[in-house]
């Protein structure tokens, strides 16, 4: 295997006593039976001891009976059952700060992950790095128009919006323990989780697989979950939307500069033979639309603020499954303690 060059020193450890595996599940209900038999023949694989914690992200199918019968029955799984669904990035969230391992992975509900992979991201933690993200080769099964899409999103994000970004890594990977305990100190309302990763840095790095096929069910990603996704992936991090419409403002303003320069030897000159109706109402329209994106986006960010100044708790939890008091009572206040700064 290739090594990446890194600025940490890589420290080889050892295999992870604990390994949480966090799934966020939402209306998965043609999928629990399936995630319920590859992973159990998954964990026996393992040489430690693994902890699965379900986040039920207000499901409104069977999805939450069934994962507490399996929780029930086996008490290495954990529920985290949520008062309504607040969405796949906060649900993965509130996985990440229940887990207790020494070791994370965060993967989704529907086998498009295959759980195989998880064995090189151990092996490339044991050579010391605290973060492996699984790169997609190869995707499955996926229509044209959502391949074309992530294909755009991956390189526009990298190239305006953050530089350290993996392209064509999406939210499976494996996080180490100090990894994890830096990103639950950023506790921002608008999540990113891929971006977050990638700004705490520590030595990262991807293992290759093909993206299967949804092993049953549809996407819960609609297109509008879809855009509002990349719009957070853009503005939450970065200011470039902003500075896009104070590029766009300068540009108008030297058209209206030309414009008038124009008109002022047109004048001096006796150039003038048609009253300059277009070109009146081409600039007008035009510093029209340029202040309203201009004030658009300033909205944007404002609005980001409001949301972020009312300090609210990113998730209610309406009941837990399996989740001792020593785990809990070592969240929560540890969230609270991020909430004061
Ligand atoms: N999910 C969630 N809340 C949501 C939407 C999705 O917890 O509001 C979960 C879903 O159950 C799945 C994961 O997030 O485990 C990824 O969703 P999906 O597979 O539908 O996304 P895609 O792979 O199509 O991008
Ligand atoms: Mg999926």
């Amino acid at each position: 295997m290739q090594r990446k060059p890194t600025f940490c020193l890589l420290q080889p450890r050892s295999y992870p006593n604990r390994l949480s595996l966090v799934i966020p599940v939402y209306n998965e209900e043609a999928v629990v039976p399936l995630l319920r038999h590859a992973l159990q023949q998954f964990t026996r694989e393992l040489q430690g001891e693994a902890e699965v914690i379900l986040v039920n992200d207000g499901s409104t199918d069977l999805t939450l009976q069934q994962i507490v019968d399996w929780a029930r029955e086996d008490d290495h799984v954990k529920v985290v059952n949520f008062s309504r669904n607040f969405g796949h990035q906060i649900a993965s969230t509130a996985g990440l700060d229940y887990a207790t391992g020494d070791a994370v992975v965060l993967l989704d509900a529907d086998l498009q992950d295959p759980l195989h992979v998880i064995h090189q991201m151990i092996a490339r933690y044991c050579d010391g790095y605290d973060v492996v993200y699984g790169q997609r080769k190869a995707r499955l099964g996926e229509t044209w128009f959502k391949r074309l899409t992530a294909w755009l999103f991956y390189r526009l994000m990298r190239t305006l919006v953050h530089k350290d970004l993996p392209v064509d890594a999406g939210d499976f990977r494996l996080l180490s323990r100090r990894c994890l305990n830096a990103l639950q100190q950023m506790r921002e309302t608008h999540r990113f989780l891929r971006g977050m990763v990638a700004w705490v840095g520590f030595p990262q790095v991807g293992v290759q697989y093909e993206r299967s096929q949804r092993a049953a069910g549809s996407t819960k990603y609609t297109l509008k979950k879809m855009g509002a996704f990349a719009w957070t992936a853009a503005t939450s991090f970065s200011i470039l939307p902003l500075k896009a419409s104070t590029l766009l403002g300068v540009i108008v303003t030297l058209i209206g500069v030309e414009e008038a320069v124009r008109a002022l030897l047109a004048k001096m000159f006796h150039w003038y033979v048609v009253p300059g109706w277009t070109s009146l109402t081409v600039l007008v329209s035009i510093i029209g639309g340029a202040t309203l994106i201009s004030v658009g986006m300033v909205g944007e960010y404002i609005g980001k603020l409001y949301e972020q100044a009312k300090n609210r708790p990113l998730y209610v939890v309406s009941q837990t499954l399996n989740v001792s008091p020593v785990s809990r009572a070592d969240v929560e206040p540890r969230l609270k303690a991020v909430g004061k700064q």
